[in-house]
């Protein structure tokens, strides 16, 4: 059986146009930089901006859904992990080792947390005596390290930031409730903050989350057809809570093990901004979550029209920081005007404004789109009316481009044949049926892709037809493509 982590290496050996063009604008623009430790990388100022805002939203969405913030430490005792059958199972090759500490070897070999679910049950042991204690609702902001083989900046690291959450439950049923809740809140966010469309689903049995019951998935597709999975949000059932022997007086009177869920979403949602959104020209950010949703670009030759063009700059930055817009002046004087255009825009800054001497007689902005170049005046009277009004075109734009995007690279297949024809030319999500076999999941993996997610309504799981490899009848529609 070909694990989709083996694909995905698989897949990362074939190095396309777009591959390149990511690493290129992911340190041209300051996002992140390589360090001497392979796959850890420095996140700069403008990618690290982005990763706080990111942080804010969902930050503010858990706690208004109840959920309160944690840390719990970065070393696991080795036997913790191995507590969990399928999770030490499926996070083995994975593990940094310590062995040694102060000069001694260690009694017990720690782990560095590669997910926090076991050093966390230990605690809810302590903390979980009765149902009056549930649920237990806590986020943590914290780090991550993997030993992945390979790696690529933000998609998949050795040592990465992201949120994970943690909780437990009185019942079966408010457990998943939690993971779909969870899932919601992802999905608001990542279609409307990132302008990125998802596909919700499940993972099938064998790319579920290591000691998951279930795991919902959000898939989005890239530029160059494949999948990039955005976040996870899985029903632990009470693996966990059994594993650590965390148990709750009911209300009945019962002894119990709570039902748990555990989800994430990680720095990886930066490279799916420079994934779906960028062009030849570098980066586009929706407003909503780039760092500078503005700068200002002055434009003179001779010192007297600087002194004007200053004046009149000063007046609408005072408008626009007013107005509370995330703005930049650039007032380097060392580079030309269209050096800056450029260099803002590689950092996919979503508008620009010029102010030149004949924006100034005219009493007005010159303002530039990032996603179409296109430019327009805004009266200095309604800048920061005509700022924000910009801004929101420009997300809904971005937001419709994907869409249109997604949609013009979907396809319905209902043979074998054609879905390997099609994941040929033209990379993209299938939706195909499936017999639910292993066997035939194994023919997606042989034709390099994989079955993304199984949608989670009823009416849009339900197949139509038999199962494009193997023809017998047909459990479900799956989503199949190549992924990151
Ligand atoms: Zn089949």
């Amino acid at each position: 059986m070909t694990t989709t982590a083996e694909i995905e290496e698989q897949q990362d050996d074939e190095t396309g146009s777009l591959a390149d063009w990511y690493i290129k604008t992911v340190l041209a623009a300051e996002l992140a930089d390589y360090t001497p430790v392979r796959g850890s990388i420095a996140i700069r100022p403008y990618g690290y901006a982005i990763w706080e805002n990111i942080q804010a939203y969902v930050d503010r969405e858990l706690k208004a859904t109840g959920h309160k913030n944690a840390y719990f430490p970065l070393f696991i005792p080795m036997s913790f992990l191995q507590k969990e059958a399928q999770h030490v199972e499926g996070f083995a090759p994975e593990l940094a080792v310590v062995t040694h500490g102060g000069g001694q070897k260690l009694a017990e070999e720690l782990v560095v947390r590669p997910t926090s679910e076991t050093i966390i049950y230990d605690s809810y042991r302590k903390w979980i005596k009765s149902y009056r204690d549930l649920p237990m609702l806590i986020n943590c902001w914290n780090n991550v390290v993997r030993w992945e083989m390979r790696t690529r900046p933000f998609l998949r690291g050795m040592e990465f930031l992201w949120q994970e959450g943690h909780t437990a439950h009185a019942t079966s049923a408010e457990g998943d409730e939690e993971a779909r809740l969870i899932l919601d809140i992802y999905v608001r966010f990542i279609e409307g903050q990132l302008a990125i469309p998802v596909v919700a689903g499940k993972k099938s049995e064998r790319d579920k989350f290591a000691g998951a019951d279930i795991t919902y998935t959000m898939e989005s597709l890239m530029r160059d057809g494949k999948a990039l999975q955005m976040g996870t949000s899985h029903n632990l059932g009470q693996n966990f809570g059994k594993a650590f022997d965390v148990k709750f007086l009911d209300a009945d009177g019962e002894q119990k093990y709570p039902w748990s869920t555990s989800w994430a979403v990680s720095t990886r949602l930066i490279g799916a901004l420079a994934l779906v959104h960028g062009d030849e020209k570098g980066l586009i950010l929706p407003p909503r979550i780039a760092p500078i949703q503005a700068v200002i670009v002055p434009i003179w030759r001779k010192d007297d029209e600087r002194a004007v063009v200053e004046e009149f700059l000063g007046r609408v930055e005072t408008e626009l920081r007013a107005a509370g817009i995330r703005l930049e002046v650039d007032r380097r004087d060392t580079v030309t005007p269209g050096f800056k255009f450029n260099d803002w825009e590689l950092r996919g800054v979503p508008v620009r404004l010029e102010i030149g001497p004949r924006d100034v007689a005219a009493n007005q902005v010159t303002a530039a789109r990032r996603d179409n170049r296109e430019k327009s005046a805004i009266p200095l009277a309604d800048v920061s009316a005509g700022v924000h009004e910009l801004l929101d075109t420009v997300q809904t734009a971005l937001w419709e481009r994907a869409l249109a995007f997604r949609a013009a690279n979907t396809h319905e297949v209902s043979s074998m044949n054609e879905l390997r024809a099609g994941l040929e030319s033209d990379p993209g999500f299938y939706w195909v049926n499936w017999c639910g076999s292993d066997k035939c999941e194994d023919a997606f993996v042989e034709l390099k892709a994989s079955i993304r997610a199984i949608p989670l309504e009823e009416k849009e799981a339900h197949s139509t037809g038999p199962c494009v490899i193997c023809g017998s009848d047909a459990k479900q529609r799956v989503l199949v493509s190549k992924s990151y």
